[in-house]
């Protein structure tokens, strides 16, 4: 456990707590039924084949910039996400290189958008006006798009969700307003925002049920593509503080700032397409 002076963990424990019951009440997924255009399908079995290097491309609009810099200690705030991609491939014969944008001069400034809501058809189309697409059967590119505004669902904004992901795309949208919404502390927020990219990536490359199959049984029933495990980024709520207290005080004090739970790990790890 590292213990810094001056550092009111107590304090910290209680405020990510706090945060973290507000965005796992947000953890939200499109699975609108739509045409996917070809060019932003996301071949899975190649991702756990023949994809040797992962790039994650981000686009932010004016006044949405993702943060950087450390998000605690030392630790650099996209290394949570980096972390984490590699960890779903740890173990495989195959270990694709991983590429995470660190810095705000590595990712894309895209000019004000002006949109109070967004739906997912709208992200999409932005996501390809921003990128020209172009899958390959070794580099896989994910698409990170960091929003005003709060996405759109059934009519109406909901300011609950911090992040979506499309499925069946490699396409996620992160709405900044509702991250920075989340928590005052600074510090909480920077975590929020990296547990959020991690949760909605973990559908992307197939996370629960969701293209990959599972080895153990951890599908949430009452929650599609979720983890009934507590102590996985990818369960869908947290309902009690001491379950929530438990999910934190791993992560902090563990070396790995791995957040994936071991059935999650497993059905990635073991993955044969
Ligand atoms: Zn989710
Ligand atoms: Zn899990």
């Amino acid at each position: 456990m590292i213990d810094e002076p001056g550092f009111p963990k107590g304090m910290l424990f209680s405020l990510i707590l706090t945060a973290l019951l507000f965005l796992t009440a947000c953890s939200s997924d499109s699975d609108d039924s739509q045409a996917i255009p070809e060019a932003l399908a996301l071949d899975i079995p190649a991702l756990y084949s023949t994809v040797d290097t992962i790039t994650v491309l981000v686009a932010h609009e004016f006044e949405a910039e993702p943060f950087t810099g450390t998000i605690h200690s030392d630790i650099p705030c996209w290394s949570v996400l980096e972390s984490n991609i590699e960890a779903l491939f740890e173990g495989r014969a195959l270990e694709p290189d991983v590429y995470v944008p660190s810095a705000l001069s590595e990712m894309e400034e895209i000019p004000s958008q002006e949109q109070v809501t967004w739906t997912s058809e709208e992200i999409l189309s932005l996501a390809r006006d921003v990128w020209d697409a172009d899958p390959s059967s070794y580099e896989a590119e994910f698409f990170v798009l960091f929003l005003k505004g709060s996405f759109e669902r059934e009519g109406a904004p909901d300011y609950q969700i911090i992040g979506i992901s499309i499925v069946g795309t490699p396409v996620i949208a992160i709405f900044k307003d509702i991250v920075l919404s989340s928590s005052f502390i600074p510090q909480v927020a920077r975590f929020v925002e990296q547990a959020t990219l991690v949760h909605e990536f973990g559908h992307v490359m197939g996370l629960v049920n969701n293209g990959v199959p599972m080895v153990s049984d951890h599908l949430d029933p009452e929650h599609p593509r979720h983890c009934t495990n507590d102590r996985c980024v990818m369960y869908w709520v947290n309902e009690g503080a001491s379950d929530m207290s438990e999910f934190v005080q791993q992560m902090i004090d563990s070396d790995s700032l791995v957040m994936f739970g071991e059935q999650c790990l497993e059905d990635t790890r073991s993955y044969v397409p």
